[in-house]
């Protein structure tokens, strides 16, 4: 499953695909997709890796948001 953000006024959902229609704002929203993303704080102290290149990262200080290796979201370990 795959988690979805709506880009306009920040509605979240969970589905295979995104939706063409938001549903809470009821426009054609960008989604993007939030599956790995962890919010502010959460994730210091915690490892990272790149399941392409094998890249692990330890995260020191963490401003929130995506990490990103070999154009993919970075996993958390
Ligand atoms: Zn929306
Ligand atoms: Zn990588």
């Amino acid at each position: 499953m795959t988690s979805w953000k709506c880009d306009n006024c920040g509605y979240q959902y969970d589905a295979k695909e995104p939706y063409e229609k938001c549903p809470s704002c009821g426009k054609e929203c960008e989604f993007v997709d939030v599956t790995n993303y962890v919010p502010k704080m959460d994730r210091t102290g915690r490892e990272c890796k790149c399941e392409i290149c094998g890249t692990e990262v330890k995260v020191t200080n963490d401003g929130g948001g995506f990490l990103k290796c070999c154009e993919k979201l970075m996993v958390l370990k």
